[in-house]
Parts: structure tokens; C-alpha cells; sequence
């Protein structure tokens, strides 16, 4: 059975949020602050986390992606890793992390069976990553990149949300990075997804903005060859780089046409898109393959039009609180 919406969407992508918990403060991703296990005291166990992919695989979802709050966090990480690895009809898994603990714990989960990870990193500057994360330290996310790649989590992809005046004056330097590395720098138009985002106007900035800031690095070529896990990103090369810039513009220009992805919260929503705020509740039907199965398809059923897509429109939906993206996973 394959998921494909009356769009032809086919949906065989699936984001599973393992805890709203996490280590940074990212002014925005969480802009009121403080994390929020008390609001979700009950994070999907492995034994749900295990069933849900089970059943999703068996509808047509090939590839996994890790997220949260930060992954890393979640105790029984790399058992939930071993279990999906060992699915039948999934053949991909992967991984978002803020890094800070990914150096001690690379080997591992490559042993367990994840395949490669994406790392956000939004300043290459000690001081004003410290800023924006809450208190992180750079050195730390530099040996999680380093571990990665020598134990072969690649390509390896790193995430920065583009803010202005913020650390917009850095787009030059993170492309640069792409000139001796196989990476990838994936840049992301930041988004005002939930409450608290103060002058988001102010300090959003386009995907075309920020490739002309590219540009004065040297002419950008659109890569034609299939990236890995390429989902919404547009993807260039700097002539005559190793690496690739990937562009990612949900606000500027939606690729709602082209979504392939489901996600589930980690108190175990199913949500149908980003930006909605629709969402399924997977664990009223966790005793039974059949509902959670008839979930899926009502996803499908609600997933919103790309003909009309639901731009941040999560305080419309009678309800439902708008959920940040620390609780959502990006
Ligand atoms: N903690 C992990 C991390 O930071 O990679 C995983 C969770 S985080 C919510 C997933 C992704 O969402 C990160 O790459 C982060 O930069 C991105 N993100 C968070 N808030 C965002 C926002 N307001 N606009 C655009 N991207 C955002
Ligand atoms: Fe945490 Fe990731 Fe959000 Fe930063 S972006 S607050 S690291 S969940």
C-alpha cells in the first residue's frame, strides 16, 4: 500500500520528534524559553516509537529522520535506532542534533544503524554562538562535526538558520566551507512558527537574498546529480567547491507541491503538515495496527492543498496550542 494523496503526493517520509527536551535555548526555536516536559510529561516510549514505524513502513514510509528537542537527549536512543534499523521497508535513517553531545556518541550510533546526520549551527563565532544558543559551547559542536565524518554519518549536513542582523554578516563564511569539505551547508529561512516571535519581519531574510550573498563567492551551479535525503532544499555548487549549498525558502517559495513527509510529535501526534495545526493521536490507537493504520490514511485525507497551502496558520486551528518548533522538530 502506498501513501499518495489525491495531489499525488507520495508520502514515504516520516519525522518522528523523540522528546520536546532540550539542552540550548535557541532564541527561534524556543522564544519563550523554557523547555516543556511539564506540558508533556509522557514522551512516546521506544515500544510506540517501534510500532508506529512498523506500521508506517508497512504503508510505504522508507526513511526515518530523528529529531526533537534534541534526539541525543532521549535515553534509549540507540535501541529505538537498532529497532527501526531492523524494519523491513525502511532504508534510511537519520538524525538532527544541535551536536553538543554527538562526539562522544558517533561511533555508536553508526553501529546501531543510523546512517548520517544533519547538525544546525548557526555562527562559527565562540561568543555569538554562545548567544544565540543559550550558553552552548562552538568547540564542542566543531568535535561533534569532526566524529561524524570520520565515522562516516554522511554526507554530513549542516542546518543554519539565517537571521538578520543576527548572524546574516556569516552566510559568506559558512559557504566557504564548502570549498575543501564534502559538506553540505544548508541555509534556512527562518520562520515564525509559534508564539513569541518578535520581530520575526525585521529579522527574516529570503532564500534569494541570501544566494546573492553567495554569489559574491562565485557563480552558483545547480547540482543536477541526486543528493541524499534531498527533501525541499534547492541544491547548488560553488564553482570549482567540494561541498554543496543547499537553500531551503518554506516562507518565500513553499514546495508544498512536492511534500513527501508526515511527522509525529513526541507526545505521539501524527501531523500532516508543518504548518498546521492539525494533528491525529497516535496513541488512542496504539493497541491496534488497524487504527493507527486508518490514522495514516486520514492524514492523507487533511494533509492541506499545496493549491492552498496553511501558512502558519496553527492559531487558526480551533483548539490547538501553537507548537514551537522545539516541539515539533523542524
Ligand atoms: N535540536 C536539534 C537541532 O537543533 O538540530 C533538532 C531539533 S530542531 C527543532 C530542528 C531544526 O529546526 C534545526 O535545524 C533548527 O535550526 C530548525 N529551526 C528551529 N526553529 C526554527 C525557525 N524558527 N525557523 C527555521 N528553522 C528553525
Ligand atoms: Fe534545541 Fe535544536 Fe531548538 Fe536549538 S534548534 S533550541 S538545539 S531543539
Amino acid at each position: 500500500m502506498a501513501l499518495q494523496d489525491s495531489f499525488g503526493r507520495k508520502i514515504d517520509y516520516l519525522r518522528i520528534s523523540l522528546t520536546p527536551k532540550c539542552n540550548f535555548k535557541c532564541f527561534y526555536c524556543r522564544p519563550q524559553g523554557d523547555c516543556l516536559p511539564g506540558d508533556y510529561p509522557n514522551p512516546l516510549t521506544r515500544w510506540e516509537i517501534e510500532r508506529i514505524v512498523r506500521v508506517a513502513a508497512a504503508l510505504g514510509i522508507s526513511k526515518i529522520r530523528l529529531t526533537g528537542g534534541e534526539p541525543l537527549l532521549k535515553p534509549d536512543l540507540l535501541t529505538i535506532i537498532r529497532q527501526i534499523a531492523r524494519t523491513p521497508g525502511i532504508s534510511d535513517i537519520s538524525l538532527t542534533t544541535n551536536g553538543f553531545f554527538l562526539a562522544a556518541k558517533a561511533a555508536a550510533l553508526k553501529k546501531a544503524g543510523l546512517n548520517r546526520v544533519n547538525i544546525s549551527l548557526d555562527s562559527l563565532n565562540d561568543e555569538r554562538f554562545r548567544r544565540i544558543t543559550g550558553g552552548g559551547r562552538l568547540s564542542k559542536i566543531k568535535a561533534g562535526i569532526d566524529a561524524a565524518t570520520r565515522v562516516g554519518l554522511t554526507p554530513l549536513k549542516i542546518n543554519m538558520v539565517v537571521i538578520k542582523g543576527v548572524n546574516d554578516d556569516e552566510i559568506r563564511d559558512f559557504a566557504a566551507l564548502t570549498r575543501d569539505r564534502d559538506i553540505h551547508i544548508r541555509f534556512i529561512e527562518y520562520m515564525p512558527l509559534g508564539d513569541g516571535h518578535n520581530q520575526w519581519q525585521e529579522r527574516y531574510l529570503s532564500v534569494k537574498e541570501i544566494m546573492e550573498v553567495c554569489q559574491s563567492l562565485g557563480p552558483l551551479e545547480r547540482v543536477v546529480e541526486k543528493v541524499q535525503g534531498n527533501g525541499p532544499a534547492r541544491y547548488y555548487r560553488l564553482a570549482g567547491y567540494r561541498g554543496v549549498l543547499g537553500f531551503i525558502s518554506p516562507i518565500s517559495e513553499h514546495f508544498c507541491g512536492t511534500c513527501n513527509r508526515f511527522r509525529v510529535t513526541s507526545d505521539g501526534m501524527l501531523k500532516p503538515c508543518l504548518f498546521s495545526g492539525e494533528e491525529l493521536n497516535l496513541r488512542e490507537a496504539m493497541d491496534d495496527d488497524e487504527a493507527i493504520k486508518a490514522l495514516f490514511s486520514r492524514a492523507l485525507d487533511i494533509k492541506p492543498s499545496p493549491l492552498k497551502p496553511p501558512y502558519l496558520a496553527q492559531h487558526h486551528c480551533e483548539g490547538v496550542r501553537a507548537r514551537g518548533m522545539v516541539e515539533i522538530g523542524g
